[in-house]
């Protein structure tokens, strides 16, 4: 019986036949030159359609397994982290590159994020989202860590989950006046995680501890 082929970043598809393939798109930011790239190499595999995800990806739905690594060889482009127990998505928003409303450069605070996380191997998925507003198109308190613009600074919020037992995340802190405050502290929150011993989802790993426990460990007061 077919499975999910990790190494591949292939998802087995509900006619238990093909595979959805997404490559990375750091903040879902790209260029025509890229979309026509995925386009060309769609229609050279006969791939039917195409999936804008939730995690701001371009997936390619019903790729046959054989034609797999072709695929990638053609993309050039790495897989995004659409399964395992890792660092899944790092979602953006516009922030002030764009949005009239924006308050913090969300993106450029999110794509240093996803440098150094999408992807980093975890005890559990997790998954990221930053805005530059208050607005939180990133929907920031669902995400595992959420970082959100405020006129003050970056709020983190952490343990928020949208899944099949939602959870709204916990404000950890609030007015850090830089990304490397933020960065900081995401650092030692993955520190913390990998070193629980839980091989729960964030928000649950932090309950088994105790929030004030998690926040004196990781805020060090
Ligand atoms: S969260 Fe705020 S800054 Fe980001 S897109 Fe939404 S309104 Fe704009």
């Amino acid at each position: 019986m077919k499975k999910d082929i990790l190494e591949k970043g292939a998802i087995l598809q509900r006619d238990r036949e093909t595979y959805a393939i997404a490559p990375h798109i750091p903040g879902g930011i790209t260029d025509t030159a890229t979309l026509r790239k995925i386009c060309d190499v769609a229609d050279r595999y006969g791939v039917k359609e195409l999936k804008l995800t939730s995690a701001q990806r371009i997936a390619l739905m019903g790729v046959k397994e054989d034609d797999l690594d072709a695929i990638w060889r053609d993309l050039q482009e790495k897989p995004g982290a659409a399964i395992g127990l890792c660092v899944r998505s790092v979602k953006i928003c516009p922030g002030t590159t764009w949005c009239k409303r924006a308050v913090q450069d969300s993106v450029a605070l999110g794509l240093k994020i996803d440098a150094l996380y999408h992807a980093m191997e975890l005890p559990n998925k997790m998954k990221m989202g930053i805005s530059g507003c208050m607005l939180s198109c990133a929907e920031v308190t669902v995400k595992d860590i959420g970082v959100m613009g405020t006129p003050k600074g970056w709020r983190v919020y952490v343990g928020g989950n949208a899944g099949a037992r939602p959870q709204l995340a916990e404000l950890l802190t609030d007015g850090l006046a830089t990304d490397d405050e933020v960065l900081a502290l995401i650092d030692r929150i993955i520190g913390w995680y990998r070193n629980s011993g839980s091989e729960l989802r964030l928000g649950k790993a932090i309950e088994q501890a105790g929030f004030e426990r998690f926040r004196a460990e990781v805020l060090g007061g």
